[in-house]
């Protein structure tokens, strides 16, 4: 089995007490590497080195373009290594190899090189002020040592939007992947290593959130923590961050429960399969999916048909066969969750229309596959309707009036992803500008691209990653004021 070490100060290093733990396959159960769990020692040691590097400026004093070179070189190591880092994702997310060839290593190398890029063109800007007595103008300035912390879910993909605008930045980092699906963002050492960054300027350790993430996320020497997960760590490193002597700067990319909006004159079939994407794709476990279908009674019966029939027909299956189109979920516990919500729902009153139970055909069967549901007869309610269930699993509500969707649609803690489909361009503008969402898509689903912003309102997040807007999240602002005036201020009128 493979192994994995902690990266440090661009060493492979054992944690000092020698623990190790072992990433899984959840579409076998099985483990598949080795990694060294790092302690409070280790974390300590990776944040002292990270903060040592910064102060240095053997990174953050680099200019821009130097910066830029080391990241394509590593994008270009990454692009050579895509087949092997793509099998490494599927198999420790569980998710299929197709997906991961396709969405997650090239989403990651794409983040690599526009970060890079973006690093060669910081930009401040003038302000006028009245009576031309000063000029004024904000530069921008890395905060010094920032903590990743990120989820298992798209674990390149993630760990590179995070990573990536941070030192392009010029700030140094501490990585921490979930111990779910550590293994990727691990190898990043090894790219990050031939690519010739610098000792000490990303820092990448494992192990888990309650132990290795609380050190990291309190550590005094941390300035910014980036976090993508779940509401209830959001919330713990919000704590940590107000208890830290210096308090950190903190963004956080949390939970969602997507509305999807089907109105009357919509292109029927291109809707159903937006929305199949929407709830489907990474086997729903994605924080911008789309969960609730919010369906207008006229085409109700006709959309229903389309989507149950082809959802019945997505292939579950051995992750590596290219054709597959649906994966395993995480784990046993995940698959558990996920079952409980639609057996909590189907009792609370909502319709089986399909799904609802493991899929066991081998060679799935020692997997944690979970079939695609749909739910009916649900009201917004009820708490598969209220919850981020992050299973494949879709809610059905009915609506008349576009104002009753909308109102029923912004019902709810996030507000991350949301989608509407109409072939109205006024009612496409309306919906749009009525949503409560930090991303809207109009007649599409789930697009995010690295050069747009990303991140929800609510109880979806704080501040967003991506594009210039996520960029400048990493950078602390200074405004500088300088006297241009003819004579200087004398306001206490002092004579002498
Ligand atoms: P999670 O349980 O919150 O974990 C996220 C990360 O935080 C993992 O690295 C985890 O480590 C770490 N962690 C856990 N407890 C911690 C603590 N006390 N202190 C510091 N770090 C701690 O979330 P998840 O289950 O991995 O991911 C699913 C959630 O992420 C969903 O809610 C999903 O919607 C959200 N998500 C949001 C976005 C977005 O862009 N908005 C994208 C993807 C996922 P371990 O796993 O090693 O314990």
């Amino acid at each position: 089995m493979q192994k994995f070490k902690l990266f440090i100060n661009n060493e492979w290093v054992d944690s000092s007490d020698k623990k190790t733990f072992q990433s899984m396959n959840p579409s076998k159960n099985e483990p598949i590497a080795e990694l060294s769990m790092a302690n409070e020692a280790d974390v300590d040691r990776a944040v002292k080195v990270a903060r040592k590097t910064f102060d240095s400026g053997v990174w953050s004093e680099l200019d821009g373009d130097q910066r830029a070179e080391y990241m394509m070189k590593a994008a270009q190591i990454m692009r050579k290594r895509l087949k092997e880092l793509a099998r490494w994702e599927a198999m420790d997310v569980g998710k299929p190899i197709y997906e991961a060839e396709n969405v997650d290593i090239p989403y990651s190398i794409r983040a690599m090189e526009y970060f890079a890029n973006q690093a060669r063109e910081i930009q401040g800007e003038v302000i006028p002020l009245p009576g031309n007595y000063a000029f004024d103008w904000v530069s921008y300035e890395p905060y010094g040592v920032v903590a990743t912390i990120t989820p298992w879910n798209f674990p390149l993909h993630i760990a590179t939007r995070c990573i990536c605008p941070a030192i392009a930045t010029g700030n140094t980092v501490v990585a921490k992947p979930s111990s779910l699906a550590p293994i990727t963002p691990t190898i990043l050492g090894e790219i990050f290593l031939e690519a010739g960054l610098p000792a000490g300027v990303v820092n990448i350790i494992n192990g888990p959130g309650n132990t290795t993430g609380e050190a990291l996320a309190s550590h005094p020497d941390v300035n910014m923590i980036s976090f993508t997960g779940s509401l209830q760590i959001g919330r713990r490193l919000m704590e940590l961050s107000a208890k830290s002597p210096i308090i950190k700067k903190v963004i956080l990319e949390l939970g969602g429960k997507g509305p999807f909006i089907a109105e009357p004159d919509c292109e029927i079939d291109a809707a159903v399969n937006s929305l199949i994407v929407g709830f489907c794709l990474m086997q729903g476990e994605v924080c911008c999916a789309s969960t609730r279908l919010f369906l207008h009674e006229d085409i109700y019966d006709v959309f229903m048909e389309k989507l149950v029939r082809r959802v019945k027909s997505l292939k579950l299956g051995d992750i590596m066969d290219p054709s597959t189109q649906m994966g395993s979920l995480i784990s046993k516990e995940q698959l558990e969750k996920v079952d409980g919500y639609v057996k909590g729902a189907i009792k609370e009153g909502a319709k089986l229309v399909c799904g609802g139970e493991r899929y066991t055909e081998p060679p799935c069967d020692r997997g944690f596959y979970y079939k695609p549901t749909i739910l009916e007869n649900v009201k917004n309610t009820m708490k598969c309707a209220r919850e981020e269930i992050f299973g494949p699993v879709l809610v059905v509500m009915k609506y008349k009036n576009l104002d009753d969707a909308i109102a029923m649609a912004n019902d709810n803690q996030y507000a991350l992803g949301a989608t509407f489909w109409s072939e109205n361009p006024k009612k496409l503008f309306y919906a749009g500008r009525k949503l409560d969402a930090g991303i809207v898509w109009l007649n599409t689903n789930v697009m995010s691209k690295i050069e747009a912003p990303y991140g929800g309102n609510k109880n979806s997040g704080l501040g967003r990653e991506d594009g210039r807007i996520g960029l400048k999240e990493y950078l602390k602002v200074k405004n500088n004021v300088l006297f241009i005036g003819k004579e200087y201020d004398n306001f206490y009128k002092f004579k002498d």
